[in-house]
């Protein structure tokens, strides 16, 4: 089998992987020999599926092809990560092949796990089930919400956390329920949030707009409800109560459209793997981004065992922090901890209309506008629509830093 060397090694060429490279390519005095592995032969900016499944833009328009995005100075290695070995500083891939390194960034996001829940994958993309969170399922979406007529059930789920942008399963629903109002049924109409978590979004500041946004929808909210069976033929919903005096109880719901965000996890090759904890995510320290037990070895991203919500907004501000403390090590100096858990998450609440939630651990509000971030906004939605992808691929991506900063002294004035 084969052992080739680099530098840097970073696997996953996702959000966290093309900018942590772009950057590293970008901000050291020094030529360094970097490596991305990656299988995927795309990429999509994920953040927009929330508006592809409401017809507001197409997947097309998510899409750039990987090898467009790797650094020019940069390798790519196309395979996918079998497992790491940090004690001899190896990658090992599926081929059987092996990469070592000096430095690794970790970062190979989360993945869906459609199986976790019965009968769902018989069922997704036809008969009304569907899910933004996948390119292949995600235009169906779409397609469900168009065909409701008068008299029809929405349902709307949400697993248990950590899952990719976790405002996004209540994004689906606002979108839909506004749709259904615009094309004149809505009356008509039922639509539920199903969610496997207490309260509707994790940060309180935001959950108690939203709470209200809900209601200002008429969507009826089912907290500790977590989908467990999807029945394609007989078009029912079976949901296992979780906590409480019904602890373990199951209730069914009948629907026309069923909007599944399916259970998350690392890959396999974080799977009981020495650079993961039991759960399978890489153990870094909350603000370095180093890990815990091999210095050479950082984390972002999805992947990463840090309590940040997972966000392509987080992955903006912890590349800066990963990239400087590579270079720091480089010239033997000391790693900082500047990471402070900033995550955002721009709630679609209606066509036109976002609440920018953007806080940092422990859930404290730090808006990045100097405005009342618990209302929704037109100008949040523009910035949603069409500042954040412009930022994404033409500045985060290409490896460039200087984004406006959040307001970290803002004070909840109601607190
Ligand atoms: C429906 C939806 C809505 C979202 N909305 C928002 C939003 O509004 N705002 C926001 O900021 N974020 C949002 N996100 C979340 C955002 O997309 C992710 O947080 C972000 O992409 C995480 O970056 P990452 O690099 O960790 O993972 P990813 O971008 O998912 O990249 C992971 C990469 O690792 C690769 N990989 C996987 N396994 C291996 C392996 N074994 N070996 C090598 N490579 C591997 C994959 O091919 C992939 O390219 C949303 C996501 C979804 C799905």
């Amino acid at each position: 089998m084969a052992q080739i060397h680099h530098q840097i090694v970073v696997v996953g060429g996702g959000a966290a992987g093309i900018t942590v490279a772009a950057s590293l390519s970008r901000h050291s005095d020094v030529p360094l020999d970097i490596a991305v592995i990656d299988p995927a032969d795309h990429h999509y900016y994920q953040p927009a599926f929330s508006l592809v499944g409401a017809g507001v833009c197409t997947l097309s328009e998510t899409l750039r092809d990987e090898e467009s995005l790797i650094p020019k100075d940069v390798s790519w290695i196309k395979a996918r990560v079998r497992s790491f070995e940090p004690e001899t500083k190896t990658v090992v891939l599926t081929s059987g092949n092996s990469v070592t390194y000096d430095y690794l960034v970790i970062c190979p996001g989360l993945v869906c796990k459609w199986d976790a829940i019965a009968g769902l994958k018989d069922a997704l993309g036809r008969e009304g089930v569907c899910s933004n969170y996948a390119p292949d399922t995600v235009e169906y979406t779409w397609a469900c919400l168009k065909a409701l007529k008068p008299g029809a059930k929405a349902l709307f789920t949400q697993p248990a956390m950590p899952i990719k942008c976790p405002g996004a399963p209540q994004k689906a629903a606002y979108l839909a329920a506004d749709y259904l109002k615009r094309t004149g049924i809505r009356p008509h109409c039922e639509v539920r949030f199903f969610t496997q978590t207490p309260a509707i979004f994790g940060v309180p500041f935001y959950a108690k707009e939203l709470v209200k946004v809900a209601a200002g929808h008429g969507i009826e909210v089912h907290t500790h409800h977590n989908l467990v069976e999807v029945d394609r033929r007989a078009r029912r919903a079976t949901f296992e109560i979780v906590g409480g005096d019904q602890q373990g109880a199951r209730v069914s719901f009948a629907y026309d459209m069923l909007h599944v965000t399916p259970p998350q996890a690392t890959p396999d090759c974080l799977k009981g793997s020495p650079v993961a904890n039991a759960a399978g995510f890489v153990e870094v320290d909350a603000g370095s981004l180093q890990h815990v037990k091999y210095p050479e070895i950082f984390a972002l991203g999805d992947a990463a065992a840090t309590a940040n919500s997972k966000t392509a907004a987080a992955v903006r501000r912890q590349a800066p922090v990963v990239v400087r403390n590579l270079l720091h090590l480089l010239r033997g100096e000391a790693v900082e901890a500047s990471y402070d858990g900033y995550a955002a998450c721009p709630l679609t609440t209606a066509y036109g209309k976002v609440l920018m939630a953007e806080f940092i651990y422990g859930g404290k509000p730090t808006p990045t506008l100097p405005l009342d971030p618990s209302k929704e906004r037109y100008v949040n939605w523009a910035i949603t629509k069409h500042g954040l992808p412009r930022l994404y691929w033409d500045y985060m991506l290409k490896g460039y830093e200087s984004f406006p900063a959040h307001d970290t002294s803002y004070a909840d004035p109601a607190a």
